[in-house]
């Protein structure tokens, strides 16, 4: 323990005489700089990726290209979406306490959005639903600070297991998997047309739920999202529930389950949030 002791002290002092460490800069093209932290250069020791070359979190796979999308339009829900929040109240949502507990909802609304209050645990939509078409706003309040997967992180959940990613991607850098629009761990969007903090970003998603044959996966979820207007995701598979460093692997569950949107620990706001159950029946 001594010699632990004196070692930290020397760290320490060295630490000490040392000039402050510069805050990360935005490297050549897509590079993230090398002082970044792992959240912004990704994992060599990660496991690799069915049926990609990439590891889970690659720290050498390319980043997207940005992308400037053209201007917010304003989307109001068609005449049969369930609209989940019309700025005004959380009676279609209840609240998950870390850990999992059901609990009253304690995300604040305000001014037409509702906003993250910061380890509060998540909001679950009442309604369950499987395969949908979802219409989800969402910003980044420009007073966020942080970096990598440390600001803007909240995320999009389908059936409260799949994940699109929700993260400030516009100045800020991440693993090639973990940027805003990814589906986690697995793909990363085609482009990356991130608004800056301050504006309305908006996801519409098309998302077809797994199939299941008792315990057996008979087909993957698949997710299409734009993302300002832009595809970003065109119809890729989940390989299972989304999970940090890890292949993510299906475990059955009903053929409807709610939404969840996440709780990362920062202020994330989200706005007119509506939802269409797509009934495959319907397809003739
Ligand atoms: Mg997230």
């Amino acid at each position: 323990m001594k010699l632990l002791a004196l070692v930290l002290l020397a760290a320490l002092s060295l630490s000490a005489q040392n000039p402050p460490a510069a805050p990360p800069k935005k490297g050549p093209g897509n590079s993230p700089p090398p002082e970044a932290g792992d959240d912004v250069r990704g994992y060599n020791d990660t496991p690799q990726l069915p049926g990609q070359k990439w590891k889970v979190h690659d720290m050498t796979r390319p980043r997207p290209v940005a992308v400037t999308p053209a201007p917010y339009v304003n989307e109001a829900p068609p005449a049969d979406a369930i609209v989940l929040f019309d700025g005004k109240d959380l009676s279609q949502w209840t609240g998950q306490a870390r850990g999992g507990a059901p609990q009253e909802p304690k995300w604040k609304v305000e001014d037409g959005y509702l906003e993250i209050v910061p380890r509060t645990g998540k909001l679950v939509t009442k309604e369950k639903f499987g395969d949908c078409q979802l219409h989800i706003e969402w910003l980044i309040p420009k007073t966020s600070t942080g970096n990598g997967q440390g600001i803007g992180n909240s995320g999009v959940e389908l059936m409260t297991r799949y994940e699109i990613q929700v993260l400030e991607s516009n100045q800020h850098q991440t693993y090639a998997d973990g940027g805003a629009g990814a589906v986690y761990g697995v793909w990363p969007p085609l482009v990356n047309p991130s608004r800056p903090m301050g504006e309305w970003n908006v996801y519409d998603i098309f998302f077809e739920a797994p199939r299941f044959d008792g315990d057996k996966l008979l087909k993957p979820a698949y997710i299409t999202v734009l993302f300002n207007g832009v595809l970003v995701q065109n119809h890729k598979d989940f390989l299972g529930t989304t999970i940090w460093r890890r292949v993510g692997t299906y475990t059955a569950h009903p053929a409807e389950q709610p939404l969840s949107l996440q709780d990362h620990s920062q202020p994330v706001r989200f706005r007119n949030i509506w939802i269409r159950k797509i009934d495959p029946s319907r397809e003739q």
